[in-house]
């Protein structure tokens, strides 16, 4: 699915590794190297718009012209299952800045709750990628967006992996602005707020606490 907004990969690479991700017999160490990959892989196809500027370089034989990023790049994982998404896109642009935010689901309200958030006074990047796996009922993902846009931020994209339509509804709604890019959309929500068929609670099968 790409609606104006929404970015649904139908890439190979990500089909295949998002299959073995959902699969419940998957162990936390090969769950961790999956999330990294499918995390690369999103944010190849939610960077394909970063602006660029020419540059020269020199090579062993002659002048060449080349292109190298313009934007200042903020990674911003939701702890803490957006940590696992940091790494391997991180490796892929290092020069990158990571701020956390801190957000837990009430269990009651299913609202978030901030509980951490070090951002400076004003922005320091010119777009931020949000990292969080799941986006179920969207109240992260908008919070999220919400802090950073106080803070100043000026493009902003949320990088997930698996999606309920109700987390994108509320996402693409609230802030229309801001493109979604995922690996999948799934079926529903669950009563307790869990994504079907989803792949089960991503924090817990990243850091093996489940
Ligand atoms: N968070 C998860 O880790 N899994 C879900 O299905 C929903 C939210």
């Amino acid at each position: 699915m790409t609606t104006s907004q929404v970015h649904v990969s139908t890439h190979p690479l990500v089909l295949h590794k998002l299959a073995l991700l959902r699969d419940h017999r998957t162990d936390p160490k090969l769950f961790r190297e999956l999330v990294r990959e499918v995390a690369v892989l999103i944010a190849y196809e939610a960077t394909a718009d970063l602006e660029t500027e020419e540059i020269t370089v020199t090579t062993p034989l002659g002048q060449a012209r080349g292109r190298h990023l313009r934007e200042r790049i903020g990674l911003v994982p939701i702890l803490r299952a957006g940590l696992g998404m940091v790494e391997g896109i991180w490796s892929m642009m290092p020069n990158t800045e990571v701020w956390h935010i801190g957000l837990f689901r009430d269990e009651r309200t299913l609202e978030p709750v901030q509980y951490y958030n070090r951002l400076p006074v004003s922005p320091t990047v010119d777009v931020c990628l949000i990292l969080d796996p799941m986006l179920a009922t969207g109240g992260s993902g908008v919070a999220a967006i919400d802090i950073l846009k106080s803070w100043g931020a000026r493009r902003i994209k949320f990088v997930g992996i698996i999606g309920a339509p109700e987390g994108v509804q509320r996402i693409t709604t609230t802030h229309p602005d801001v493109p979604v890019y995922l690996a999948a959309v799934d079926e529903r929500l669950n009563e307790v707020g869990y994504i079907v068929p989803g792949l089960g609670d991503a924090g817990d099968r990243l850091f093996g606490t489940g």
